[in-house]
């Protein structure tokens, strides 16, 4: 009877794990971007809410630190990762085989949704003496890591400003979380980042012992970006989400928006709950970032160039979004 008894208890222990293993869990990974950015707390954001409904769903979502945007759409591509934020102008290149993708359009990437708005921001040493973009001239100035979004973006800014990023300056290749501390320390003069605010990287370099202000971009620089590239708009950024940084107005700059893009191999129905969890809980999901407080259903299908994922696009005819 004892051992019977014992014997049905570890047939039930051996049971339960082979029961869960076969409830054919889909992994899914999502690519983000460096750990003090706006997308890897995005990437948090999405995978916590699936993985909660993982009963009903049976889909378990894991985040990625990644190179950026740049990396992510490659990833994705090449079936490293399922899912990746993107700028918009890199969705938008990548589809349409401009920029880092000339010549090669990446006809099987797919949109999802836009997400929180990013800008581009300088972030400079006060003491520097760097206040326009042609301050840059002759500085020590980290540009982005190749993969990353900001790079282009600072490459583009640079060439409508004259400046060659190759010849006229020091220009690094760093990976975003490392600006602020080099910035501090007295290595970089300024760095770029392409970022939705207020985030992390920025709010460490404002908080040092060097003083640092952002740098204002001439509205004509900015309005002729906007003219030649479709995926480039005037934006701001509120000083008062960095207190200590020297500048008392609001920055003038350009942005993009982040996005969540995937392959057009990704299962449908996986994108359709994500879409649908994500749309559905959307006060909850903008509460899990001050970044995503301007966020709308309708603002969420502004800035995808790339076509939608059929499981996207059957969620949003579903909730009346889309016709
Ligand atoms: N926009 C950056 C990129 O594409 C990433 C910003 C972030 O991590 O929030 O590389």
């Amino acid at each position: 009877m004892r051992h019977k008894t014992l014997g049905m208890l570890c047939l039930g222990l051996l049971l339960v794990p082979s029961v869960e293993v076969t409830a054919a869990i889909r992994f899914v990974t999502i690519g983000t971007g460096g750990v003090t950015g706006v997308y890897y707390p995005t990437g948090g954001a999405i995978s916590r809410m699936i993985n909660a409904k993982r009963d009903e769903y049976g889909i378990r979502a894991t985040v990625e630190s990644t190179a950026g945007s740049v990396y992510n759409v490659n990833a994705v591509m090449a079936g490293d990762l399922d899912f990746g934020v993107v700028q918009s102008d890199r969705q938008f290149q990548a589809y349409n085989g401009t920029a880092d993708w000339e010549d090669r359009p990446q006809k099987n990437l797919r949109a999802i949704f836009a997400i929180h708005p990013e800008t581009v921001v300088i972030v400079a040493g006060a003491d520097t003496g760097i206040r326009h973009v042609a301050d840059l001239k002759g500085k020590v100035v980290n540009i982005g890591n190749p993969g990353s979004g900001q790079r282009g973006n600072a490459i583009d800014l640079l060439t409508a400003s004259g400046l060659d990023f190759a010849t006229d300056m020091r220009a690094e290749g760093l990976k975003a979380p490392e600006s602020a501390s080099l910035l501090q320390q007295g290595k970089l003069d300024a760095f770029f980042y392409t970022v939705g605010h207020p985030n992390g990287s920025v709010k460490e370099a404002v908080a040092g012992k060097r003083k640092v202000r952002f740098v204002n971009i001439p509205q004509k620089t900015i309005f002729d970006l906007a003219k030649r590239y479709p995926y480039y708009a005037p934006a701001t950024i509120p000083v008062k989400m960095y207190p200590g940084v020297e500048n008392l107005e609001d920055v003038k700059t350009f942005g993009v928006k982040a996005t969540l893009c995937t392959s057009a191999e990704m299962s449908d129905e996986i994108v359709y709950a994500i879409t649908r969890e994500v749309f559905e809980n959307l006060d909850a999901f903008k509460q899990l970032h001050p970044a995503y407080e301007v966020l709308t259903p309708e603002s969420m299908l502004q800035g995808l160039s790339a076509p939608l994922h059929p499981g996207a696009l059957k969620y949003y005819k579903e909730a009346g979004l889309l016709k």
